[in-house]
């Protein structure tokens, strides 16, 4: 079997670089982010004050990506994002690599100085996948839910239900959790059946304090932002504002037209999980 290397970046020296198992993914991705590219990229202006942030990306550190973080970086400055969460499965290592790639771009002058990288990880709880951001390391194995979140806000993190009625989501059981916020808006989405059902918590009366989030799980480049969230009132843009605004609710998610086009083709092929 071939190995797909990843190059070496200049700005990671000092991690490892994963390399793909599958001799195929490089191919495959090239052709999503090709066929992503001709449904058209999203160009996300925001207001004095606001912020574009998308909550949930991942870099080659997933077993199912193989995007660069310096990619993904120049990618979401590209479509106008101000921020970016890593969220990986299982690791912090790709969060971390991404915050440092991101000094190494500012450093070159190649990026905003203001441009936000957010740690997180998603977590395979008992019951599905969970998100923590603003946390800097690994967490606790396979955990249930409520344990999981209990182990992000001793670290000071916020806990996040991501695509909670897809497959590999954890459903209902949202509404028995002290979650900070709920992904209604996913760009891995594609079932007009689970999109519905994870929107229709917008208006949710049980989750009246918990922040609204739209963002693209991106697995590939190309898909960066194809949802998102506009945060607003977060003044200078850093980590710990980003975290208070998120904290106050201050969040209205998006999705992109190159995503609800994509979600519509798609939708008439049938229903995909
Ligand atoms: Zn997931
Ligand atoms: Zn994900």
């Amino acid at each position: 079997m071939r190995i797909v290397e990843i190059k070496q970046q200049a700005y990671s020296r000092n991690t490892h670089n994963r390399a793909c198992p599958h001799w195929w993914f490089g191919g495959w991705d090239w052709l999503v982010n090709s066929t992503l590219k001709l449904a058209g990229s999203t160009n996300i202006r925001t207001r004095p004050g606001e912020i574009a942030f998308d909550p949930h990306v991942h870099t080659l550190y997933s077993h199912c990506s193989i995007s660069t973080p310096a990619k993904l970086i120049k990618k979401a400055v590209r479509v106008g994002l101000g921020a970016i969460a890593v969220m990986d499965h299982g690791t912090i290592e790709g969060a971390l690599d991404t915050m440092r790639c991101a000094e190494y771009l500012k450093s070159r002058g190649e990026i905003p100085e203001d441009f936000l990288v957010v740690p997180g990880v998603e977590v395979n709880t008992t019951h599905g996948h969970v998100g923590a951001l603003f946390v800097q390391q690994d967490l606790a194995a396979r955990p249930t839910p409520a344990e999981l979140i209990d182990e992000i806000h001793e670290l000071g993190g916020l806990a996040v239900v991501v695509h909670p009625y897809h497959s590999t989501g954890i459903g209902d059981v949202l509404f028995e959790l002290d979650l900070d916020a709920v992904e209604v808006e996913c760009g891995s989405v594609f079932s007009s059946d689970i999109a519905l059902s994870n929107r229709g918590l917008l208006a949710d009366e049980n989750l009246s304090n918990v922040a609204k989030l739209g963002s693209s799980d991106a697995h590939y480049v190309a898909a960066v932002g194809s949802c998102y969230t506009i945060v607003r009132g977060i003044g200078e843009p850093t980590l710990e504002s980003l975290k208070q605004a998120m904290i106050a609710g201050n969040c209205e998610p998006v999705s992109s037209l190159s995503y609800r086009n994509v979600a519509n083709f798609l939708g008439k092929i049938g229903k995909l999980r």
